[in-house]
């Protein structure tokens, strides 16, 4: 059984060649990210999340980059983008002459001085924008560079604080950064990088004029990197008037989903969920399950009730230290933990062979993500199946997975909690989003509420989810 924290999505075809001019970098390679021109103490980071190839953004991005270049990227979330742009971005705010000090004091010290910002990062959604930071702290947590976040919705007195006591490296949302800007608690004399990620999306949200606003007050001599899922007529004005000579990247998103998964959908009340695992524990041959949540929050409160109810679990997520996603990983492997809850950005690094079953406890909200979450399954000629728990918010989830992958998933109609599955989702106890808010997630780009389902409970027994109800006529019952 193969046992590797590599992604599907990571290549190991040849890599570009990099430069680093004075940087000094580690030894090259035949591959990997080695052969990238990344320096020493970024490689131990990207080592120690457990990544082992460069993903193919990240080969074709990282050298051109760390040569200064502007970037169109277009790619989505789930390319490993982030580090495709994080990588370099922090070894060029180094510099030769941070690494030359790095090697001198021989750890991480703070900056003598209070910096001004050198890198702003602009993205849509304060979920995006938290990753993006969580991710410069986590590739950066051997160098002397601060990441600070920043977004609407929350206090802005902590996020002035953090400024003031100054920072490198700016992630922002456009309106609460214009907020900042308005009070002049941010200004940009020293910017050297500009990013602007997913800017379809941006510019869908109506953030075109602040974008435009903050453009206004940036130094003329930077670099820009501008990645975007789609190219529509205004993002293409960004890209004219932003990017000089940019060196374009292109990745193909995922879109289908193997013939070896089994694909089913349970419609059920979200207070049912719990006990419909249960259930499918007991009756099916589960032998290995990845049960996906869409929250660390989520991971941790199933994982307890699993093991309160006598299933060997774990779960994994990006709040777990290294060492307890390894052994949770090890257990998982060994037979020894049966189930394995997951948070997408924890489970996206791992490839693990014969998983009998992967079970979206929760829906992702992204139809990427669902054929990221279900190839875990059904690999290496082995048949695997798909389990998904959908409530009625998460309805109109499965219509744009269907839509996105043609294919239509079976509905099963024949389980003890169907009775639920039309409840209006209570409002959660934790404070958190009901729905579409997990971190690490886009919020939705399905259109449209939920729909009527005349799914469920049907008395055929047979049934479609609710955009293709009564489009299929082969749809198979299931006990
Ligand atoms: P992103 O597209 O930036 O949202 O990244 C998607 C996920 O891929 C994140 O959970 C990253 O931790 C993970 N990731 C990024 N690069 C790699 C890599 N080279 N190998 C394995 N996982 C990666």
């Amino acid at each position: 059984m193969v046992f590797k924290l590599i992604q599907k999505l990571t290549s190991s075809s040849t890599p570009s060649s990099a430069s680093t001019s004075a940087v000094k970098t580690a030894p090259r390679s035949t591959g990997g990210f080695e052969s990238l021109g990344l320096i020493e103490p970024i490689l131990r980071a990207v080592k120690s999340e457990g990544y082992e190839n460069p993903t193919p953004i990240q080969e074709q991005s990282i050298a051109s980059i760390l040569d200064g270049r502007d970037m169109l990227g277009c790619a989505q979330t789930g390319t490993g983008k982030t580090a495709a742009f994080a990588l370099p971005m922090l070894q060029r705010l180094l510099g030769p002459d941070g690494l030359e000090a790095l090697s001198h004091e021989g750890n991480k010290s703070a900056p003598k001085q209070a910096p001004l910002v050198r890198a702003l990062i602009l993205a849509p959604t304060r979920e995006l924008a938290l990753q993006i930071s969580d991710s410069f702290k986590t590739y950066g947590k051997h160098l002397p560079l601060k990441t600070a976040v920043v977004f609407g919705g929350v206090g802005i007195e902590p996020q002035i604080t953090t400024i003031r006591r100054g920072i490198d490296i700016l992630v922002a949302t456009p309106g609460r950064l214009i907020d900042l800007m308005e009070r002049r608690v941010v200004t940009f004399q020293n910017l050297e990088i500009l990013v602007l990620d997913e800017a379809d999306r941006m510019l869908d949200m109506g953030f075109i004029h602040d974008i435009k606003r903050i453009l206004k007050v940036l130094p003329l001599k930077r670099q820009n990197l501008l990645f975007s899922a789609t190219i529509p007529k205004e993002v293409q004005g960004l890209i004219d008037s932003i990017l000089h000579n940019p060196v374009t990247v292109k990745v193909t998103p995922v879109s289908s989903t193997s013939d070896q998964v089994e694909q089913r959908v349970y419609h059920v009340g979200r207070a049912d969920k719990k006990q419909l695992l249960l259930h499918i524990l007991d009756t099916e041959n589960v032998t290995r399950a990845l049960v996906f949540t869409r929250t660390k929050h989520n991971a941790n409160k199933l994982e307890q009730f699993l093991s309160e109810s006598g299933v060997q679990a774990a779960a994994i997520h990006g709040n777990k230290s290294q060492s307890a996603r390894q052994r949770a990983l090890d257990g998982f492997k060994a037979g020894k933990i049966r189930i394995l809850v997951a948070s997408d950005i924890a489970a996206r690094g791992i490839d693990v062979d014969a998983i009998s079953h992967v079970i979206n406890f929760e829906m992702p909200n992204e139809p990427e993500t669902y054929v990221h979450r279900i190839g875990r399954t059904g690999r290496a000629e082995a048949r695997g199946v798909a389990m998904s728990f959908c409530d009625y918010e998460e309805q109109r989830y499965v219509a744009t997975i269907e839509r996105m992958t043609r294919k239509d998933i079976p509905v099963v109609t024949d389980h003890p909690f169907t009775a639920g599955a039309n409840a209006p989702v209570p409002p959660r106890q934790d404070g958190r989003r009901g729905s579409g808010g997990g971190r690490g997630q886009r919020q939705g780009r399905s259109q449209g509420g939920p729909r009527g389902r005349s799914g469920a409970g049907n008395s055929s027994g047979h049934s479609s989810s609710p955009a293709r109800a009564g489009s299929s006529a082969n749809r198979s019952r299931r006990s």
